[in-house]
C-alpha cells in the first residue's frame, strides 16, 4: 500500500481545528512543506509538547509528508520561546541525518503567528495572494499533531485518540489524550472542576472558539482544547454577544477610527481585508456588493474584536455578516493580482502575545497545562461520522457487530472528499444514528 493511502486508511486529517483531510492535501506537489506548531492561541498547550516529547515521530511522520508533496525542503515553524523543544529538534534531526532537508525556524511570540498565511509569510516569505491557499505559492502546511498521525498511519495505527488541553479557571489544568467519541464533560472534569453551573466553556482557544451553548458533546479529531472560564468573566460576556446585538451596537458606536484595519494581520500581509468599511456598510445600510466582497478575506483571528478596536465593537462579526450575505448569493471574492507586498508598517503592529492575554483578561490562567498520562476509559464512545471538511463518512458495520478498537467503522465514499473513521474502544456497535456511531465497551 502508498504511502498516500495509508494516511488516507487511517483517516487523519488537520489536527490543528481545521479538519482538512490530509491525503488529499499531501496528494499535491510543493516546494516547501511546512510544519505548524505555533501553536498561538493562548492557554493551549498540545503541539509544544508533543513535539518535546515525540520528536522523533514528529520529525519522521513530517519527513513522510515531504516526501509525498515531493518538497525539496521542510521546514518545522515554532516560536522562539520554546527554547528546549527547538534545540531538541535540531539535534534529533542532526541525528536522523536530515538537515540538508530539514530546519526548525523560530517564530515571533506574536498572534496570529500559526495562522497559516502568516506562518507561510514568516517562514518562506511568500505571500499567499487572497482568497487564495499555500499551495498557490508552493506550500504545503501540515500541524504538529498531524505529523504525528501521518507517522502512526505510516506504521499501520489509526487515529482513534486525540490530545487535548484543558485550562481557564481551573484548579488542575492539563493537556491529556483521550479516546474520540469521549464525552466532553468527562474531559472537562478532569480540570477539577465537578459543577458548571457557573462555568461557561470555549471550544477551542480564547480568540478563535465559540462559546459552548452545550457541554453535551463527543471528542471529535478536531478538537485541540477547551477552556473553562467563570460566566462573568468579561472575554465570555464578549464572546456570547449574539450577531443582532453585535448590529445594533455597531450601528451605534463606530468613530472609523481603522485601528480594526490597521491591526489586521492578513490587511498586513498586503491583502484587501478592511474590516473598518464593513463597519460603515453595516452603519449606512450601503448596497455595495462589490465593496462587500473583502469581507470574504477574513480569516476570523477575532483580533480586531478581541483587542484592536479601542470602543470594544465587533468588527469581525460586521465582516461575517456579509460574508454569509455574499454566501446566500453564491458571490465570491476574486483576486485581481497574484503578487502581494506586506505593508511598510507591518513589522511595528504585530500583537505580542503577552499583550493579547493581558488584554483578555487571563494572565492569571497563563500557566503550564502538562502532558498527563491520566488515561480515560469511557464505557460508551459517540464516535462523529463528520469530523472533517468534506462529505461525512459511511458506516460499514451494524449494530451488533463486535468491533476493537482501530477497527474501521466508517468509510468515504468513492470519489468524494472525507475522511474514514475507526472504533476508538473494542465492544459493540449499540447504535447508528443521528451522524454518530456508538460503541459499548466489552
Ligand atoms: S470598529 Fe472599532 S476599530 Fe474599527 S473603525 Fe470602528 S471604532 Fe475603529
Ligand atoms: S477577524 Fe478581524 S483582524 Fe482577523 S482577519 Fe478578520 S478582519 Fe482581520
Amino acid at each position: 500500500m502508498s504511502l498516500l493511502d495509508k494516511v488516507k486508511d487511517a483517516g487523519v486529517i488537520g489536527a490543528g481545528g481545521a479538519g482538512f483531510p490530509t491525503h488529499a492535501k499531501l496528494a499535491a506537489k510543493a516546494e516547501y512543506v511546512l510544519l505548524n506548531g505555533a501553536e498561538c492561541e493562548p492557554l493551549l498547550r498540545v503541539d509544544q509538547q508533543l513535539m518535546e516529547i515525540f520528536p522523533d515521530e514528529i520529525i519522521k511522520g513530517f519527513e513522510v509528508a515531504r516526501e509525498l508533496v515531493s518538497a525539496e525542503k521542510g521546514i518545522i515553524g515554532i516560536k522562539g520561546k520554546h527554547k528546549k523543544v527547538i534545540s531538541i529538534l535540531r539535534d534529533r534531526i542532526i541525528k536522523l541525518q536530515i538537515g540538508d532537508v530539514l530546519e526548525v525556524k523560530e517564530l515571533p511570540d506574536i498572534y496570529p503567528a500559526g495562522d497559516e498565511q502568516v506562518l507561510v509569510y514568516e517562514l518562506t516569505g511568500r505571500i499567499v495572494p487572497e482568497a487564495g491557499i499555500p499551495i498557490q505559492v508552493g506550500c504545503v502546511v501540515v500541524n504538529s499533531e498531524t505529523a504525528l498521525n501521518i507517522y502512526n498511519a505510516s506504521i499501520g495505527k489509526s487515529v482513534t485518540e486525540k490530545y487535548i488541553t484543558v485550562s481557564g479557571n481551573v484548579p488542575n489544568p492539563l493537556t491529556l489524550k483521550v479516546p474520540i467519541g469521549t464525552k466532553i464533560i468527562d474531559v472537562l472534569r478532569l480540570s477539577g472542576i465537578d459543577n458548571f453551573n457557573d462555568y461557561a466553556v470555549i471550544d477551542g482557544g480564547p480568540m478563535m472558539g465559540p462559546v459552548m451553548k452545550s457541554l453535551d458533546g463527543y471528542v471529535t479529531k478536531k478538537n485541540k482544547g477547551f477552556v473553562i472560564l467563570k460566566k462573568e468573566h468579561p472575554l465570555i460576556r464578549k464572546k456570547s454577544v449574539e450577531m443582532n446585538q453585535a448590529r445594533r451596537v455597531n450601528r451605534a458606536s463606530c468613530e472609523q477610527c481603522r485601528m480594526c484595519t490597521d491591526m489586521c494581520p492578513r490587511y498586513l500581509l498586503g491583502h484587501g481585508t478592511q474590516p473598518h468599511k464593513m463597519m460603515r456598510a453595516m452603519a449606512y445600510n450601503l448596497e455595495d456588493v462589490e465593496g462587500q466582497k473583502i469581507a470574504q478575506l477574513c480569516c476570523q483571528c477575532n483580533l480586531c474584536e478581541l483587542f484592536s478596536c479601542p470602543a470594544g465593537l465587533y468588527p469581525k462579526a460586521a465582516n461575517l455578516y456579509f460574508k454569509q450575505q455574499l454566501m446566500e448569493k453564491n458571490i465570491r471574492y476574486k483576486a485581481s493580482k497574484d503578487n502581494f507586498e506586506v505593508r511598510q508598517a507591518r513589522e511595528y503592529r504585530l500583537i505580542p502575545s503577552k499583550r493579547l492575554i493581558a488584554r483578555l483578561g487571563l494572565r492569571e490562567f497563563d500557566k503550564s497545562a502538562p502532558l498527563t498520562d491520566i488515561t480515560i476509559e469511557p464505557e460508551t464512545v459517540c464516535i462523529a461520522t463528520q469530523q472533517h471538511v468534506g462529505a461525512p463518512a459511511i458506516s460499514n458495520v451494524n449494530i451488533g457487530d463486535y468491533v476493537e478498537a482501530g477497527d474501521l467503522i466508517g468509510s468515504i465514499k468513492e470519489g468524494t472528499l472525507g475522511a474514514t473513521i475507526h472504533a476508538s474502544i473494542s465492544g459493540i456497535i449499540t447504535d447508528i444514528e443521528n451522524n454518530f456511531i456508538t460503541i459499548r465497551r466489552e
